[in-house]
């Protein structure tokens, strides 16, 4: 069962946050985060986005995705705004840095984002988002907005008690590299672009 290991305040570009840890065990190096902001009000619908990690498009800047970009949006969004985000440690849509580099390896042979995982023998999108419903409702949330335009994240809130009263898009300009992957992520996924 998660559980809460730490928590400690955290200054940043956009503001201050409180950044939760949470995993099963104490020893966990890749606890799930969450990042409350501090104007959040926990009594009203709360500004939350679910955000997996991807350290290529958040830490290097790849032009790859759109991760990085939507992860900074998301903070400057819960910082102005109030509302929170879970960080999951779900690289990759949870296939991990190595496959997803192997997958990156396939692309460039001209197979698209589906294709090269399941090529691997991976699927698709690997990721449950059942283990942000959990922290929602280890913090107590039970009522929110959520930033997002992906509908399976959308489904997981939907199919628990927590309340999702609105959607709020979170759409980021695409770049000559990243629009093919956009348009996977439309037609395939179902995600919610409008700009593609
Ligand atoms: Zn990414």
């Amino acid at each position: 069962m998660l559980t809460i290991q730490a928590q400690s305040k955290i200054p940043t570009d956009y503001g201050l946050f409180t950044i939760y840890a949470f995993s099963e065990n104490e020893k966990d190096w890749s606890p799930h985060l969450v990042l409350v902001a501090e104007n959040t009000d926990y009594k009203k619908t709360v500004n939350v986005r679910f955000h997996s990690e991807c350290i290529t498009g958040e830490v290097f800047h790849s032009k790859k995705c759109e991760c990085g970009q939507q992860l900074d949006a998301a903070m400057k969004y819960m910082s102005e705004k109030g509302g929170m985000i879970v960080y999951l440690r779900q690289e990759g849509r949870n296939i991990g840095i190595i496959n997803k580099l192997k997958a990156y390896a396939l692309q460039e042979q001209g197979l698209d984002t589906v294709e090269a995982n399941l090529r691997l023998g991976l699927p698709a999108d690997g990721r449950s988002f059942d283990v942000a419903v959990e922290m929602l409702n280890l913090l107590d949330v039970k009522e929110i907005n959520m930033l997002t335009n992906n509908p399976d994240k959308m489904k997981s809130v939907e199919n628990s008690r927590i309340i999702l009263k609105s959607r709020i898009p979170l759409e980021i300009d695409s770049n000559e590299i990243n629009a093919g992957y956009l348009v996977k992520k439309k037609d395939y996924f179902g995600h919610f672009l409008e700009k593609i």
